[in-house]
């Protein structure tokens, strides 16, 4: 089992006093930002736009332009679009940077792939939430808060593990508890998350559903439009993966159980699929084809884009969600 702290761990008097600056007031940046400042800390935000800069001013957090913000911080909490970070760390937060200030990222793709490659004196510690932006916000304020991973990738000061652990407290996730992990851990299961091909299994079935003669929308709301897999998803969070099953029919259990399993050499054929995802992780294929795709304009990215909004089963979900009263892609 990976190491596991909780509030009972964790100090706020080991981060009191600092300044903490919030760079990009979105998801992440806005939710953390309040949670801090009700902690007690004292949060600045360093914003490059009009929007997020009056939307921090309006939450009445003291805002600045980026570069301003990070001269004054000693904390820095670098919470703008993964894809983006690099030229914003490298034009507006690291002139400012002083030795002994801190580095705080909340996922580990920049600094593992060495996008970001912070001076020898300062700290650099990741708190990676495992929870959107609003959920940060939304259980902190319920009380029961969020499970983060959290890691040390230098410690220039000896501070840094429990500048980390102080944070993690402010921010509301020791409350339910963060988990010893690293900069690579987090990146390989953050992007196998999002590449292990959910979305695509579903669409795969739509196709087939309707090859047998059932109708799009039988198929849709079996799959996923009724709403019914939020309420199985919340059955996975409160009795398990497999737990869950007790709330179905015999028939599903089973056949969940046992028939969707397959045969041992179809089981092993999916796993060495998952395998190769994992490794195009690991030796940093998957991000040079992203920093590729992003350098030529994201050609590749808006093709699919149009493929799939021209997908037949997809111009059929935009008819059943306008049926439906809802938004549609
Ligand atoms: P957002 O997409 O919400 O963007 C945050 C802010 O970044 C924006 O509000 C904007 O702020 C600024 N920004 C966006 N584009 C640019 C740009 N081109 N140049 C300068 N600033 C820009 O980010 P998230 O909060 O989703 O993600 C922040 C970090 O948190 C990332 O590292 C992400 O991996 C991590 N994370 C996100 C989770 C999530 O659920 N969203 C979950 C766990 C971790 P402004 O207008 O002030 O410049």
């Amino acid at each position: 089992m990976a190491n596991w702290y909780f509030d009972k761990d964790a100090d706020l008097a080991w981060v009191e006093g600092k300044t903490i600056g919030i760079f990009g007031y979105g998801n992440q940046g806005r939710s953390q930002a309040l949670n801090m400042r009700d902690a007690g800390l004292n949060v600045i935000v360093g914003s490059r736009s009009d929007d997020s800069a009056r939307k921090s001013r309006d939450d009445g957090f003291e805002t600045l332009p980026l570069a301003e913000a990070a001269e004054k911080a000693d904390v820095l909490f670098i919470l703008v679009p993964d894809e983006v970070m690099p030229q914003i760390y490298e034009e507006s937060l690291a002139p400012g940077l002083s030795a002994g200030n801190t580095l705080v990222f909340a996922s580990g793709y920049n600094i593992h792939f060495k996008y970001i490659q912070p001076r020898a004196d300062v700290n650099v510690i990741m708190i990676a939430p495992r929870m959107v932006g609003q959920g940060v916000r939304d259980t902190v304020v319920a009380g029961t808060g969020f499970p983060s991973l959290v890691a040390v990738h230098q410690d220039a000061d000896g501070s840094a593990a429990k500048t980390m652990l102080g944070l993690s407290r402010a921010i509301g996730s020791t409350r339910m508890g963060v988990i010893e992990s690293s900069f690579e851990e987090e990146t390989i299961v953050d992007l196998f998350h999002e590449q292990f091909g959910s979305l695509h299994a579903i669409r795969r079935a739509l196709e087939v559903l309707t090859e047998a003669g059932c109708s799009p929308e039988a198929a849709m709301l079996e799959m996923y439009a009724s709403g019914e897999v939020r309420e199985i998803g919340q059955y996975y969070v409160d009795h398990g993966l497999f737990g869950q099953l007790k709330l179905h029919s015999r028939t599903s259990e089973y056949g969940q159980l046992v028939y969707a399993r397959g045969k041992p050499e179809q089981e092993e054929a999916h796993k060495n699929q998952l395998r190769a995802i994992v490794e195009r992780i690991r030796d940093g294929s998957f991000a040079r084809e992203w920093t590729e795709v992003q350098a030529n304009g994201m050609t590749a990215m808006k093709e699919a884009q149009e493929e799939i909004e021209n997908h037949p089963m997809m111009v059929e979900e935009r008819k059943l969600y306008e049926r439906l009263g809802r938004f549609s892609s």
